[in-house]
């Protein structure tokens, strides 16, 4: 199996929005941003960026149907998708970098409660540490901001 033909299913808490992403994610990562904590309303987050062709929405047509649209004012080139019926943030896509963000949490589980096939998707790096809310004791490279492009703290 080549990493092109990983794939990873996931959506909102009530099913009604759904994805998939193809191959490796061009990041993973724990993202300790204010941003992040404030939208997400979790200490840190399992982020992963997909390059656009390999994200695709999977829930019945028309997708946008399903979807609010939302935006930060400090980020408007990021645009944020919501499942109107549960509320749950489910992806977003930023223009500039023409990247899908979605979060390791909402990926479909196995029947004991894991992330189906995390061993090849799971985080490589903490990133934007320094506005952490708690340490994290573990092996994976601590970043002032995105992984080999910021200055690594622990
Ligand atoms: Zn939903
Ligand atoms: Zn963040």
């Amino acid at each position: 199996m080549s990493s092109s033909d990983i794939i990873h299913t996931g959506g909102c808490f009530c099913k009604a929005v759904r994805y998939q992403v193809t191959g490796k994610p061009v990041t993973s990562a724990y993202c300790h941003c204010t941003l992040c904590q404030r939208l997400q309303g979790a200490a840190f987050i399992s982020t992963l960026h997909f390059s656009a062709s390999n994200f695709s929405w999977t829930h019945s047509e028309p997708h946008d149907a399903a979807l609010d649209v939302f935006e930060v004012t400090s980020k408007p080139w990021k645009k944020r998708r919501r499942c109107k019926n549960c509320g749950c943030t489910v992806a977003s896509y930023n223009s500039k970098s023409e990247l899908w963000s979605v979060w390791g949490t909402q990926f479909d589980r196995d029947e004991d409660g894991k992330i189906k096939g995390w061993d090849t998707i799971k985080p490589t790096a903490h990133i934007f540490y320094e506005t952490r809310l708690l340490d994290v004791q573990d092996d994976l490279g601590k970043w002032t901001g995105y992984e080999s492009k910021s200055e690594r703290i622990a």
